[in-house]
């Protein structure tokens, strides 16, 4: 093995190995990193993965992005530990709905949704890398729910960084504030903002564009263009497909979608060998790639709120990734793409570029009627319950049209129990949460009340980080 290098998708910023572009997040031109070539996977490796941990299908899959910077034994530490806390023994086990679907159930880690599958071990390679350089950082990030908790979840108590993350004040859920405000470890910090989400956003990003606090805090950020979050999530298509008789069986996987940070994964996972077949983009009404799929015209529009509000988003970061690929790494295009994309909130894909999108990804709109409804049938016809996200899923993945013996599975995003009020309109009762959730609604919570004002924001965070 050798150092691996990291390119920007805009071509303007340096080159880092694998632990630089895991501690700089975004690119200093404004891109996002991506390893200079894909590893790419033998089949017998893929098959072998029939037998193996979810842990060591891991090791096998994300050693190769990084190289000489992080040895394969301490790899199998981190990893170990990083999914040791997950409720199931499978980390992430495979139901079969029957007539060829399946359903990947992601949602058993500390804060009940996917996002812990990469949170839990980006925490831990960024504090091994931190403690070995002697250095420290300062995470800041700004949360509308689920990432937040999972960021405060993975990195409490991790020695060489000190978090905070801001959200608008009384405007997450129960359950997601107090998975925020629970822990009690001195290194994690909540920050409740007068103000929207998006107010949230603009302070994250004052903070950063604040030279003199960000090096004096050594700012970094863990939001999902953050290369090492969709890495993670690579483990786990290789995982479900091996299960299904990958790589002599070809799959197709269907993604509920926002940030593009989750199914991307898919995509990298396909040009390591994974014989993917279709990529299905589940949106809600926020269909910003679904309308850029049948038209080639990438066009933000208001965001809407919908019963599934981690995907209300109407600029998916992570599409930026595939840009670079289907302009055939052409990071001049893609600065013109994301130039126009900023000035007049809209760009157009050759038909080149377009075609070489949908040979692998097909996408469908979920709108909120049909959401409740699919919740509902899906429970008719399986037993259980499932959250609004996850049914988003399951009713693009009805649509796909497939090669005849090719099993689709569904990624179920979040466990229902996150998501009581489109649970309790589905379906007139609740959802059984862990025990460990209900344990955690009884703690004490903590947390910190600021204005929206950069300088306020600012103070408060200089007062309670440890760094000297
Ligand atoms: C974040 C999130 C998504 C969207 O994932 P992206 O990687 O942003 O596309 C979907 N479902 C749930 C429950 C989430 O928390």
């Amino acid at each position: 093995m050798s150092r691996v290098k990291y390119i920007s998708t805009r071509g303007k910023a340096p080159i880092l190995g694998f632990e630089d572009a895991l501690l700089a997040g975004l690119a200093r031109d404004g891109g996002l990193y991506v390893p200079e070539r894909w590893p790419s996977l033998s089949e017998a490796m893929i098959a072998s993965f029939q037998d193996k941990s979810f842990a060591e299908i891991a090791v096998d899959v994300l050693h190769p992005f990084m190289g000489d910077d992080v040895s394969r034994d301490r790899l199998v530490e981190i990893v170990n530990e990083a999914y040791a806390g997950f409720e199931h023994e499978a980390v992430t086990p495979l139901t079969d709905l029957g007539g060829g679907q399946y359903f990947l159930e992601l949602y058993h880690g500390p804060t009940l949704a996917f996002k812990d599958v990469a949170m839990q071990l980006l925490a831990r390679l960024m504090d091994d890398a931190l403690v070995r350089r002697g250095n420290r950082a300062t995470i800041i990030g700004a949360t509308s729910g689920d990432t937040g908790g999972a960021a405060i979840e993975a990195f409490r108590s991790r020695e060489a960084v000190d978090v905070f993350i801001l959200f608008p004040h009384g405007r997450v859920s129960d359950v997601q504030r107090k998975q925020m405000t629970t822990p009690q470890d001195t290194n994690v910090h909540t920050l409740s903002v007068d103000g929207t989400f998006d107010d949230c956003q603009a302070l994250v990003k004052g903070m950063f564009n604040d030279v003199t606090f960000r090096s004096e805090m050594a700012l970094a950020g863990v939001n999902s263009i953050n290369w090492a979050r969709v890495m993670a999530q690579i483990t786990y298509y290789f995982a479900a497909a091996a299960q299904l008789g990958a790589p002599r069986q070809p799959i197709a996987f269907s993604v509920p979608t926002g940030n593009f940070g989750d199914i991307f994964a898919g995509y990298v996972a396909a040009q390591m060998g994974l014989p993917v077949v279709q990529l299905m983009i589940a949106t809600n009404v926020n269909d910003i790639l679904a309308r850029t799929l049948a038209s080639g015209v990438y066009e933000t529009d208001k965001v809407i709120a919908t019963q599934s509000p981690s995907m209300d988003i109407q600029v998916s970061s992570n599409f930026e990734r595939l840009l670079f690929e289907v302009t055939g790494r052409d990071a001049s295009r893609v600065r013109a793409l994301m130039g126009a994309l900023t000035q007049v909130g809209r760009f157009e894909m050759t038909d080149n570029e377009l075609q070489l999108t949908r040979a692998l990804f097909a996408a469908e709109r979920i709108d909120e009627a049909a959401t409740l409804e699919i919740m509902r049938r899906f429970h008719e016809a399986h037993g259980f319950k499932i959250d609004p996200h996850t049914a988003v899923g399951i009713g693009a993945a009805e649509k796909a049209v497939l090669p005849d013996g090719v099993p689709m599975v569904t990624l179920a995003t979040a466990h229902p129990a996150k998501f009581p009020k489109a649970v309790l309109a589905a379906y007139d009762s609740e959802a059984v949460a862990p025990q460990h959730v209900l344990d955690m609604l009884q703690q004490e919570e903590r947390l910190t009340q600021v204005a929206n004002d950069l300088m306020a924001v600012e103070n408060a965070i200089r007062e309670k980080a440890r760094l000297v």
